[in-house]
């Protein structure tokens, strides 16, 4: 496997708002209850998809067929599926004069579509007041899934009504301002749309051509600056590779957010926002901040200074500077792209202690970042994780080919510069993101809360070597056969 060297770098106290406290050990209670409720609603559903397909299979509608048994979606128990929404309110209509048999299709399909997103934001529901919000997210992505028009989960996930189109607070305040979302040039006001396609550039108040733009833009302290949503880019590529990189951090943002929720936000936060009584809260404080240079060598040159191993690197998130640095072109990586992106959010959505993992624990800080390099697009949907993600291909080698591991008794005695200083210091982070899965997928996800609290408490400072066992209510020895279970038995 790839090995990315992190460099090692000093840190400084940062100040945030004040987070959640830890979740208790005690949230199993009720929780099996939940998990056969949500499996129960989702083989119903699978029934009924069946019955109207095969009903329309005995009619000849077998493109219907097809659609309606295609509506379940994939499943594959260790990756996670976040459904890519359609920013368009309503749905696609069919014509008033097609045949009856397909008029009722569409009905019965609509109508069991909406009952199965109504059904799982009940649950939902009830699986934040017990203690799930991980859950409580599976079911609402499955609910907005089934139902991509539900009122009450678009606001829970930030979404609002304008102008037929479903969107964030922020994205309204923009085009309410006379600005338009362009896929090359980001947010422009509407009126300089036309002459930037023609290859016009605006700037200090005059229109310049391109090739002056790109001049004046050369050097990184003068390079162009893209807002987004959350972020804030320098870059001395092109507003171009600007925007693109502003796509893919918002997309990690939105991401993040839904399955870290109790990182960030406590547990009323959380059940106010799933009874409608708050909306999603944006980080209302200085946006993230990252800087994307030309290329590789722009990139060493002018890090240098800090990093002295920079060129070891091909991405950083840099705690002194709360600044995430990469560069474009030649080895430009957007796995390293999530990797650090994912560091800067762990340091910046909460108050977070000055020596994050120095003493113990530091494999989680790298493994979450390692399991969030998997995010990709498959069809509809973004992923996370999968036995088929070339980390849990190394994770897997490692464990039952090489037998190599290392017990969490002592794994999570390590601090930062232990395990960074270790020789075998690849295979531990092969360790770390196999570890990482298994907290998120082992059986339907039962620790997933416990790991979500546990980053909460190494990024707090309020962690010893014993917090994951206490969390998680398992023995670390139990949890390490549980592990090697996990990855023998399943991804084959
Ligand atoms: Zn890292």
């Amino acid at each position: 496997m790839r090995c990315k060297p992190i460099p090692q770098i000093g840190r400084v106290v940062l100040t945030m708002m004040v987070g959640c406290g830890l979740l208790a050990g005690s949230a199993r209670a009720g929780g099996d209850e939940l998990y056969r409720a949500a499996a129960e609603l989702r083989a119903k559903y699978a029934a009924e998809l069946e019955e109207l397909a095969a009903w329309c299979d005995e009619r000849g509608l077998s493109e219907e067929a097809k659609k309606t048994r295609g509506r379940l979606g994939p499943r594959d128990p260790d990756k996670l599926y976040l459904p890519v929404l359609p920013s368009k309110i309503g749905r696609a209509r069919l014509p008033g004069d097609s045949p009856p048999e397909m008029l009722e299709w569409d009905r019965r399909l609509t109508r069991l579509r909406r009952d199965q997103a109504n059904a799982l934001f009940e649950l939902a529901r009830s699986a934040v007041r017990r203690h799930r919000a991980s859950l409580a997210y599976d079911l609402v992505l499955s609910a907005i899934r089934a139902n991509p028009d539900h009122e009450a989960v678009r606001r829970l996930l930030g979404y609002q009504k304008y102008r037929g189109q479903w969107r964030t607070a922020y994205q309204v305040r923009r085009l309410r301002a006379g600005e338009v979302w362009h896929e090359k040039f980001g947010w422009l006001p509407n009126s300089h749309v036309r002459r930037y396609e023609q290859g016009q550039r605006y700037h200090n108040g005059r229109w310049i051509t391109a090739a002056e733009d790109a001049r004046l833009h050369r050097d990184i302290e003068s390079g162009w600056v893209v807002e987004t949503e959350h972020y804030r880019i320098r870059t001395n590529r092109s507003i171009e590779a600007g925007v693109q990189l502003g796509e893919k951090l918002e997309r990690l943002f939105r991401i993040w957010r839904q399955i870290f929720v109790r990182y960030y936000a406590s547990e009323a936060d959380v059940i106010a926002l799933f009874d409608g009584r708050a909306r999603a809260r944006r980080a209302r404080g200085p946006k993230l901040h990252v800087v994307f240079f030309r290329d590789r060598d722009n990139y060493n040159r002018s890090l240098r200074a800090v990093i002295p191993n920079i060129e070891k690197s091909i991405g950083l998130y840099l705690e002194q500077t709360r600044r995430a640095y990469f560069f474009a072109g030649k080895g430009y990586d957007e796995r390293i792209l999530y990797h650090e992106a994912t560091h800067q959010l762990f340091h910046q959505s909460r108050r977070v202690a000055a020596d994050v993992g120095r003493k113990a624990n530091f494999w989680i800080v790298e493994g979450i970042a390692l399991y969030m390099e998997s995010l990709r697009r498959e069809g509809d949907y973004y992923t996370l994780g999968g036995f088929d993600d070339q980390r849990m291909h190394a994770a897997q080698y490692r464990l039952l080919k090489d037998d190599f591991y290392v017990p969490l008794e002592e794994l999570t005695t390590y601090g930062m510069q232990k395990l960074q200083a270790d020789p075998r210091v690849a295979t531990l982070y092969s360790q770390a993101a196999g570890l990482t899965n298994f907290l998120v997928y082992y059986e339907g996800g039962r620790y997933r809360d416990a790991l979500v609290a546990y980053l909460a408490a190494v990024y707090s400072g309020r962690d010893n070597p014993g917090t994951l066992s206490e969390l998680t209510g398992t023995t670390y020895s139990e949890l390490d056969k549980q592990y090697r279970r996990f990855m023998e038995n399943q991804g084959r």
